[in-house]
């Protein structure tokens, strides 16, 4: 069986980034379940696993556009330190949920310096090529419920 709209696809995969260092893998832990056409996983990633079978291996380096976006100079900010109250000590790598022009959004703190605190609404990944590394392990028929929930359940996927 290809894969193909509305199959559900298990995979294992290493993602690298530019500098070869590894970002996500799913080693180690349960293969990632998808549900193909229904935007559980990135453009890219999804194009290339089209028509794919169990046992297929393959390499694809997934431009930003097609992965999680370029990155937006905009929704980078530097705000006062005294936003975050309740906030003990601020630290690079803290994530906040936002209100934006664009909705809820997580935050991530960039830089902290004196007063000034920089937070990036980006995605972690936004700006960045991606490279996956991927084997399909299974490819069956996603079942109506699946369909319905647009994910997968059981292995790899939800458990509800
Ligand atoms: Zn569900």
């Amino acid at each position: 069986m290809q894969i193909a709209q509305d199959s559900v696809a298990l995979i294992d995969y290493t993602l690298t980034n530019d500098e070869g260092d590894v970002i996500d893998s799913s080693a180690g832990g349960e293969p990632l379940a998808y549900l193909h056409g229904h935007h559980n996983i990135i453009p890219g990633l999804e194009k290339a696993l089209v028509g794919k079978v169990v046992g297929d291996s393959l390499k694809v380096s997934i431009e930003p556009a097609e992965g999680y976006g370029e990155l937006n100079e905009s929704l980078i900010e530097v705000v006062p330190k005294h936003l975050f109250s309740g906030v003990d000590q601020i630290e690079v790598g803290m994530q906040f949920h936002a209100q934006t022009g664009q909705g809820m959004q997580v935050i991530t703190v960039t830089a902290v310096e004196g007063d000034e605190v920089t937070v990036d609404g980006n995605h972690p990944l936004a700006g960045q090529t991606l490279h996956f590394d991927v084997t399909v392990k299974e490819v069956r028929a996603a079942s109506a419920e699946e369909l319905e929930h647009g994910h997968v359940h059981g292995t790899g996927g939800h458990h509800h």
